[in-house]
């Protein structure tokens, strides 16, 4: 009996992970890098390209002229700000990070619940 769940668990998990895997896949562009639409400059992609890719768009800026962009559209009113900085803080590393997190909690409880309940029945 616990050697056949150990079995059932790794095979559970392994499935999870190549689940987990292919959705990473899906959310990133093909290549690790992009050539700068402006200057030209081969460039590797960052969570804001990333996010840029996934909302369909095939022109990529690298950070020097993405922050000059910035720098020369400057958001004209204070509402606008508020509603720029949750959306840059969504395309930031911790809140993806944290989502796939709870994500992986989540597909990882179930299983986590089997086995101690088969572990200690
Ligand atoms: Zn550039």
């Amino acid at each position: 009996m616990p050697n056949m769940s150990i079995e059932v668990i790794a095979g559970i998990a392994f499935a999870v992970l190549i689940v987990l895997s292919l959705l990473m896949r899906r959310r990133r562009p093909k290549e690790r890098t992009f050539k700068c639409s402006r200057c030209s400059t081969i460039a590797e992609h960052t969570p804001r390209t990333i996010d840029a890719w996934r909302s369909g768009k095939t022109k990529f800026f690298c950070n020097a002229c993405h922050a000059r962009w910035l720098r020369s559209h400057p958001a004209p009113a204070a509402h606008n700000r508020a509603e720029l900085a949750p959306a840059h803080n969504r395309a930031g590393r911790s809140e993806r990070s944290g989502c796939l997190g709870m994500f992986a909690f989540l597909v990882a409880l179930p299983f986590l619940l089997i086995a101690t309940w088969w572990g200690y029945a």
